[in-house]
């Protein structure tokens, strides 16, 4: 399993758009940003919303579960502040409270070859500093049905 331990990691630098998403994270909740109008819920956070164009936008909290909507898996240490953690899986994440906003993030705590498109995720709280908080996700229990009973 990846030592992430052993990785610094470049840290976010919240720019006037993505602040109340970082400041969110830091309090240990997730929050996305929500078109007013229309109820879109986008991520990464826009001037506008990407399906309405009107600049109603607020940040709302959404619940940390979803699936794993696409992936890479890293074998390579070009960035050598990564090297300890290869191979590792970066992954998309679709959340279930806000079908079509899409979350970056690493998983953690698991083989990288767990990494499967449509594998459930929650989100878990990485902190760097006293500044920024990560959102990153590892592997959620299955879904009733899926345990077969
Ligand atoms: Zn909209």
């Amino acid at each position: 399993m990846s030592d992430w331990s052993a990785v610094t990691r470049p840290v976010p630098v919240p720019n006037e758009w993505t602040r109340p998403f970082w400041d969110a994270a830091k309090r240990g909740s997730l929050e996305l940003q929500r078109c007013q109008a229309c109820g879109h819920f986008q991520h990464p956070p826009y001037a506008t919303c990407t399906k309405c164009v009107s600049v109603d936008l607020k940040f709302e909290p959404v619940t940390g579960g979803g699936t794993i909507y696409a992936y890479t898996v890293m074998y390579h240490t070009g960035d050598k502040r990564f090297a300890p953690a290869v191979p590792y899986a970066s992954i998309i994440v679709e959340l279930d409270a806000a079908p079509g906003a899409l979350l970056a993030g690493n998983l953690l705590g698991a083989e990288y070859t767990e990494a499967k498109v449509g594998r459930r995720v929650e989100v878990v709280f990485e902190k760097l500093n006293d500044e920024i908080t990560l959102p990153q996700f590892r592997l959620a229990d299955a879904k009733p049905a899926e345990r077969g009973a």
